[in-house]
């Protein structure tokens, strides 16, 4: 007996079949990984219906939300690839502020716009079209996150079909083992996510924004001067240098853009009153190249309006090749490690940031576990495919570079293990993550992370 699926189900051959396995892809770079199946669920019950099927024909499982990760993880040869792209429903209860949101929502164009109506804010991500299932299972990097932390660390409870094809709650009351992996295990849990139940807050009246452009050859003094000022600036306060090539930055009027590479420093800040973001900001300090900027804006800044800047620093259709590092080095020692990247950047959307994130905290008792200082991460954004190993192979060098003087490890969201993997949770934490896949999914019919050498999983240096 075949058990009976209800959304459109796909074959290698079949028409329609090339567009399903890789069509919602975002990194126009598509793997040559082949599932043995596609099913494009419509709710919740055909997901049970996918993962028993998958049982039944010895298939193991992937699963795709937003389609979002760079090296697409959602796309295993030999797996029933379930695409989840239908689950995006919202639910919103006034009484607790916890909404309940399908895998599939878009953080900036979904969730934000739908949580702002309501006057209730959530860490989400600062790219618009995220799905949030990919991003809050390995953690979540969003807007207020010094603040914030980790969107996943607001997550209250998560609906999760098993590898079984149970439909089960897990929270801090029940099936706490899949609750504590489900914040930060990303494609390493050992299940599929069906709905997230995510606590929101209040919405700061205020959002400001300062940007200051700066010419390429003052970066190592900025450097040092976030690298000094970073530890006890205000959490509210969230600081990212950017070298990037667009040619639309600040700029005041009379100056011409430099050409080539130059350094944004993007400083947003989320309160309660103008005057208060203003004497957040103060905590910057004295920028020491003052006066020799090519231009800076400060002003009010809406989530939307910061979601169209990343669109465009992101856009559809290119070629990606990305990696990060949480780097813990002296700005003495990460300082030229930048500028190596940042004077190699030579494409117009190609970018890479150096993300003040110090000073870390206590992490609550979950999954994730790996970060540092800074948190380093770069864009290279093509457009020819010839130009793939080049850029691959440059980036994953110059980011071991940084792995190397003073790395502790990678936030998953910007990886790609098929190249190099490095450490995103402590030995402690990977350890209990493999136990508890061991027990919820003992014969490992769910896909989990695509490494190039299994051995290296995890593994730092
Ligand atoms: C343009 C762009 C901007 C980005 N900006 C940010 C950012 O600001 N902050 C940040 O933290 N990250 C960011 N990322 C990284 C992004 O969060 C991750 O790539 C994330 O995995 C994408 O989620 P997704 O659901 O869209 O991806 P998918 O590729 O659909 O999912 C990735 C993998 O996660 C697992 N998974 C996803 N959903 C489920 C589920 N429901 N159940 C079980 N497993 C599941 C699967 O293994 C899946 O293959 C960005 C990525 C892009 C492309």
């Amino acid at each position: 007996m075949t058990i009976a699926v209800k959304g459109a189900f796909y074959l290698p051959g079949d028409e329609g079949y090339e567009q399903a396995r890789v069509g919602r892809i975002f990194n126009a770079r598509k793997p040559e990984r082949y599932p043995a199946a596609i099913l494009q669920v419509v709710d919740e019950t055909d997901v049970v219906a996918g993962v028993r099927l998958a049982a039944e024909r010895g298939w193991t499982i992937s699963v795709r939300s937003g389609g979002h990760s760079w090296a697409a993880w959602s796309v295993h040869d030999d797996a029933l690839l379930l695409d989840l792209g239908a689950l995006r429903s919202l639910d919103y209860d006034d009484a607790t502020g916890i909404v309940a949101a399908g895998p599939a929502t878009m953080g900036s164009l979904e969730l934000a716009p739908f949580l702002t109506e309501r006057g209730r804010s959530f860490p989400g991500g600062h790219c618009a079209s995220v799905g949030i299932g990919g991003y809050l299972l390995q953690g979540g990097q969003g807007w207020n996150g010094r603040l914030k932390g980790w969107a996943c660390e607001s997550v209250v409870a998560v609906d999760v079909v098993t590898a079984d094809g149970d439909l089960i709650r897990a929270d801090a009351q029940q099936n706490t083992d899949l609750y504590w992996a489900a914040r930060g295990a990303g494609p390493g849990f050992p299940g599929v996510v069906v709905r997230f139940h995510l606590q929101t807050y209040p919405q700061p009246p205020v959002m400001w924004q300062d940007t200051w452009t700066f010419h390429l050859d003052d970066a190592e003094r900025v450097v040092h001067w976030l690298h000094e000022v970073l530890p006890s600036l205000d959490r509210r306060v969230e600081p990212v240098l950017a070298a990037t090539r667009l040619p639309d930055v600040p700029l005041y009027p009379g100056v011409e853009h430099p050409g080539g590479t130059v350094l944004l420093l993007h400083t947003t800040c989320m309160g309660q009153s103008e005057t208060e973001v203003r004497a957040l900001l103060q905590g910057l300090g004295e920028c020491p190249v003052a006066g020799r900027e090519l231009g800076r804006v400060t002003g009010p800044t809406t989530l939307a309006q910061e979601s169209d800047a990343q669109i465009a620093q992101n856009p559809d259709g290119y070629r990606y090749a990305v990696d990060c590092a949480w780097s813990d080095a002296s700005a003495d020692v990460l300082a030229p490690l930048l500028l190596d990247i940042w004077r190699g950047l030579d494409t117009e959307h190609s970018f890479s940031i150096w993300y003040g994130w110090a000073p870390v905290r206590a992490l609550p008792d979950m999954a994730f576990s790996v970060e540092g200082n800074v948190y380093v991460a770069t864009y290279l954004i093509y457009q020819d495919a010839a130009e793939d190993e080049r850029y691959r192979a440059r980036v994953h060098e110059q980011t071991a570079a940084i792995a190397r003087n003073g790395g502790v490890g990678v936030y998953l969201g910007d990886t790609d293990f098929t190249r190099r993997p490095d450490r995103f949770l402590t030995d402690e934490n990977f350890q209990r993550l493999t136990e508890i896949r061991a027990v919820r999914d003992p014969h490992r019919r769910i896909a989990s992370y695509l490494v190039s050498s299994p051995d290296r999983l995890n593994h730092h240096g």
